[in-house]
């Protein structure tokens, strides 16, 4: 059973991360290139030269849209947050992609309401990017099991999954830009939840265990101000 907390070293500088941006976006602009100068020979194109051109596309898109939740690191509009509500949110929006794959998403928490002060595109962003993970771990069905709690000053969200898991080379490199096992993968998810987490002074903690599954928990500050209960 591997355990990995987060830090912040993982997280390469600006010029780095821009290299790698880069070179993400150029390949799929180079076969988008290659099959518009094939057609231009040709005179005329056929439906393999739309498909590629349209799936290389629809990746420039994914990596640009993925990558926007970054534009601004440090998080600056904020405003008090249900995040009971948030995962009710996001649970509904992921669950036709769970019922394709007989997975079932249970929900539960200690209160109706818990609040934590946050950019909510951002922290949504977050916690969609993890529960498609775990749906895509999980090739035989089963359940996601996500538990809000609150323990010293933090609201902790748990994540739960029955998927494949993680041994501990991929669990070691998970975060990093452009880290992924998927053939179809763009490896900016967990990146951009890290920066996200980090951004609003929060703890992300991973346990995988190969084959059994995988728990990430997130801890973020409470909201200071004081609710009506
Ligand atoms: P992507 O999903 O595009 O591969 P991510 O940054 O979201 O990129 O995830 C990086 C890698 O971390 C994945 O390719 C996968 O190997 C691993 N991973 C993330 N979440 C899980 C999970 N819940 N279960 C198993 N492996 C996971
Ligand atoms: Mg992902």
């Amino acid at each position: 059973n591997e355990r990995l907390l987060i830090r912040t070293e993982k997280l390469n500088t600006a010029g780095e991360l821009a290299a790698g941006i880069a070179h993400e976006i150029r390949n799929p602009l180079t076969a988008i290139k290659g099959f518009f100068q094939m057609i231009k020979q040709e005179g005329h194109a056929n439906n393999f030269y739309y498909s590629v051109i349209d799936s290389e596309l629809s990746r420039v898109e994914q990596i640009t849209s993925e990558l926007l939740a970054l534009a601004k690191p440090h998080s600056e509009n904020r405003q008090d947050l249900n995040m009971v509500q948030l995962m009710e949110e996001v649970t509904l929006l992921l669950t036709s992609e769970a019922n394709n794959k007989s997975i079932e998403m249970t929900l539960q928490a200690t209160k109706k309401e818990i609040y934590i002060s946050c950019e909510e595109t951002k922290i949504k962003q977050v916690f969609i990017n993890l529960v498609k993970n775990a749906i895509e771990a999980m090739e035989n069905g089963g359940q996601i099991q996500i538990k809000i709690s609150e323990m010293d000053g933090n609201i902790v969200v748990q994540l739960i999954d029955q998927g494949f898991g993680m041994p501990k080379e991929v669990l070691e490199k998970i975060g990093e830009p452009f880290y992924t096992t998927k053939e179809k993968g763009t490896g900016i998810g967990l990146m951009v939840c890290f920066q996200i987490i980090e951004g609003h002074e929060g703890t992300i903690q991973v346990d995988s265990e190969s084959g059994v599954g995988t728990t990430f928990t997130i801890a973020l500050p409470l909201s200071k101000r004081p609710f009506p209960s």
